[in-house]
């Protein structure tokens, strides 16, 4: 008898399925428009200059590789916070605002929960309609009972935002709200600065606890715009926790670099947590990598490099924007007559293109061109070289 007879084979995670199904496709002309990274016009995973330089000094450095503190790099954890509330923003050296180095963005959540979990273990969680997959899996796995509210509005392309906030109006005091910072995945949909301010009054007023995902600072306005809603949920002394992946940011997926920010009400207070929150790091891998962390930490404290990265992470920004453009005044050319200038208006990496399920599988079908069932394809996998094919698809699944 097997001690394992008794288990189910899992369902298959459906964007990994579709890459599965992209390498297997032997046509020529083939597209996968259904990851979540960044390629460079080339199609390739850029290697940032930033990231390189740093790496030749730090082999340079022939540095010993001890454990790191269960919180991570000191340093790191400061450059992370730098970018999240802005250098110079005096609650840096408040005490108030505490950060551990995580594994990618998905462990800043997954600590940020299983912290939640112990502090409030009758809350229950709601994510936008729709979120990133993982985050209700996540939320789930941590224990809460993981509900949604409206956020996307099909028949505008747009934030459903009289909804979102009538959803988070009605909610429970106490209740975690998961919330995009910028660069919504999967629609790449926003709220306006006005729109956030008058959701942190909800959240004030109704004693909720955001829980804020920033995974693409940097890919929409600018890596300070990016960042305002932290700054002005901060500034109105809400307390709450930031998830921050530099995955994207940073091209350095694999090397699993994120943080976990909470920001306290004193730096009292932030002491306590703090050492609970590393009871939570230790009982799940006890302290992170030291490989990407250094590297990222280099960057960030380094001037040089940082204008090095901010520079390039502004040309992944502007190549995103143009390759919307570019889709838009293609699909147009093809004789589409649907109005696509939604495309322009959606930030980050992602858009909901408004594509039916039958319309991305015919995509996938007739043509090679791989979305997600949802509509949701990655702008940052066009390029100059694939866009007019994509553009001639779209329009033959549309007419
Ligand atoms: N949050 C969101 C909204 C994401 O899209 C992603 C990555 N796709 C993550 C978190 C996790 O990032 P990481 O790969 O750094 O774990």
């Amino acid at each position: 008898n097997s001690l394992f007879e008794s288990v189910e084979l899992a369902p298959r995670d459906p964007i990994l399925g579709l890459n599965e199904q992209f390498n297997a496709d032997t046509r020529a002309g083939k597209v996968n428009l259904g990851v979540g990274v960044y390629y460079d016009d080339e199609g390739r995973i850029p290697l940032l200059k930033a990231v390189h330089k740093a790496e030749v000094a730090r082999v340079e450095a022939a540095a010993p590789r001890g454990y790191l503190p269960i919180e991570g790099i000191s340093a790191y954890n400061k450059g992370a916070q730098r970018l999240l509330l802005g250098a110079g923003n005096p609650l840096l050296e408040s005490g108030r605002v505490l950060t551990a180095q995580s594994l990618g963005g998905t462990g800043a959540l997954k600590i940020g929960a299983d912290f939640l979990k112990w502090l409030k273990p009758d809350a229950n969680v709601v994510i936008s309609n729709p979120s990133w997959e993982n985050h209700r899996a996540l939320f789930e796995r941590a224990g809460f009972t993981v509900e949604t509210y409206p956020y996307y509005d099909a028949a505008t392309h747009g934030l459903d935002f009289n909804g979102m906030t009538a959803a988070l109006n009605a909610l429970p005091e106490g209740t975690i709200v998961i919330l995009h910072a910028c660069c919504h995945n999967p629609t790449g949909v926003d709220p306006t600065f006005d729109q956030w301010k008058e959701i942190a009054r909800i959240i004030k007023q109704r004693d909720l606890v955001p829980f804020l995902d920033i995974a693409y600072q940097g890919f929409g306005e600018g890596i300070e715009e990016d960042a305002a809603v932290v700054r002005y949920f901060a500034d109105q002394d809400i307390t709450m926790l930031v998830s921050s992946s530099f995955s994207k940011s940073f091209s350095l997926y694999g090397e699993r670099v994120g943080a976990l920010t909470l920001i306290c009400s004193s730096s009292e207070e932030g002491e306590r947590v703090l050492s609970q929150l590393k009871r939570v790091i230790r009982t799940n891998y006890s302290n992170p990598p030291t490989h990407g962390g250094t590297i990222v930490s280099m960057v960030l404290n380094t001037p040089e490099l940082y204008d090095l990265w901010a520079t390039e992470l502004a040309g992944m920004r502007e190549r995103i924007r143009s390759m919307r453009q570019q889709l838009v005044e293609k699909l147009k050319a093809e004789g589409v007559n649907k109005d696509f200038s939604f495309v322009l208006e959606q930030r980050g990496m992602f858009s909901y293109s408004g594509l039916t399920k039958e319309q991305v599988d015919r995509l996938r079908e007739e043509h090679g061109v791989y979305a997600v069932s949802s509509g949701r394809i990655c702008v940052a996998a066009l390029n100059s070289r694939n866009i007019d094919y994509v553009a001639k698809a779209i329009a033959s699944v549309l007419a």
